[in-house]
């Protein structure tokens, strides 16, 4: 299959390319698009044979559900059974934006969107191209993030374009992504509002909005079983094996540059996920910086980014300092803990 790719400007969307993007998407075919999350793999939501692109181009397992993407408070109503308060409440403080909401599913939504479940996950993304792509293809795509099923999600067009050439027919270049981890999943089909997935919007800020919200247990205990399908996969993995540690800065610091040193003398070749605040502090390794301690939106950012360039300088093992739990470092460390596999070391 031929890949075509355009490249947008976000700030001055051309219409034309846009409209044969959302053309594509009509009549069955597969576009990937960037979010303010992660960039996204879409086909028309409501078309089966279209959404089975996606399954196969990702080379994703067939029991775990899409979200579906909307721009605009009409096209919610046809697609859910109802909205409750809770609902309304989060759509009105938190969309557009990185949440991702499942509610009971309307009769229109296809079993292959949900894995045959009878709720379905909804998000209206906050990023110019998305919107007016799902605007002007007038159907709500469903999108998975647009990498290889297993791998780190893509956060720039090149990640798109190393995984995804030759398997769908549009790439869109519209720069990097903004928060740089997929959307927090937010169930509000059941009694109790549970975070399945730890994203962007933090359990901190929907407490504001939904005092009773919870956490399943999986996000950071990896012995847990996910209440969400897709969760129980390695995700976000590269290919090396990764270490995780956590514990105070001065801790992870000597344990990793003893770790190094064991390593290496094995003659292995060791990457170390570093901070800005940590970086002079590793003697030896391959050191990449993932951001600052300071400011952990710039450790979402560009998590996935560095995860695939330790992929490309073939590094044997990662050994990656980790973060706290609060805030955004929830989702942070979700990410990690399973790219790491499980494996964390608490020191
Ligand atoms: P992705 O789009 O690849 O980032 O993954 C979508 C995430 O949403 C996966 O973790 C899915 O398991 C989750 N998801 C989608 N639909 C549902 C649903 N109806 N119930 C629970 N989780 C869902
Ligand atoms: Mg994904």
């Amino acid at each position: 299959m031929e890949t075509r790719i355009i490249k947008i400007d976000r700030e001055r969307i051309d219409e034309g390319l846009m409209e044969e993007a959302a053309t594509i998407i009509r009549k069955g075919g597969t576009v990937a698009f960037p979010t303010e999350t992660v960039y996204g793999l879409g086909a028309n939501g409501l078309d089966e044979e279209a959404v089975k692109k996606i399954y196969k181009a990702k080379g994703r397992p067939s029991d775990n559900p899409l979200i579906l993407h909307i721009s605009s408070m009409e096209e919610l109503k046809p697609l859910v059974d109802e909205i409750s308060e809770e609902a309304r409440l989060c759509i009105e403080k938190f969309w557009p934006g990185p949440l991702t909401i499942i509610f009971k599913k309307s009769g229109m939504i296809p079993d292959i969107i949900t894995a045959g479940l009878d709720t379905v996950a909804i998000r209206m993304p906050d990023h110019p191209i998305a919107a007016k792509l799902i605007a002007k293809a007038q159907v709500p795509i469903a999108a998975p993030s647009a990498n290889l099923s297993g791998k780190p999600s893509p956060t720039k067009a090149s990640h798109v374009i190393e995984d995804m050439m030759g398997r769908i027919d549009m790439i869109i270049d519209g720069g990097d992504t903004g928060v740089g981890l997929e959307s927090t999943v937010l169930d509000l089909s059941t009694e109790i509002p549970t975070i399945l997935r730890p994203g962007g919007i933090t359990l901190e800020d929907l407490r504001e909005v939904i005092p009773s919200v919870i956490q399943d247990a999986s996000i950071t205990d990896s012995q847990k079983v996910p209440k969400s399908p897709g969760q129980k996969y390695r995700h976000y993995a590269p290919e090396a094996e990764m270490l995780l540690f956590s514990g105070s800065v001065e801790a992870i610091v000597e344990e990793i540059n003893k770790r190094a040193r064991e390593l290496m003398e094995e003659g292995k070749k060791v990457g170390i996920l570093a901070t800005e605040e940590t970086r002079d502090k590793y003697p030896q390794g391959l050191v990449l910086v993932v951001g600052s301690r300071e400011r952990e939106e710039t450790i979402a950012h560009n998590l996935f980014d560095v995860l695939r360039s330790f992929d490309e300088e073939k590094v044997d093992i990662i050994l990656a300092e980790g973060v706290g739990y609060n805030h955004l470092g929830m989702a942070i460390m979700n990410r990690m803990l399973k790219a790491a596999s499980g494996k964390i070391i608490k020191l």
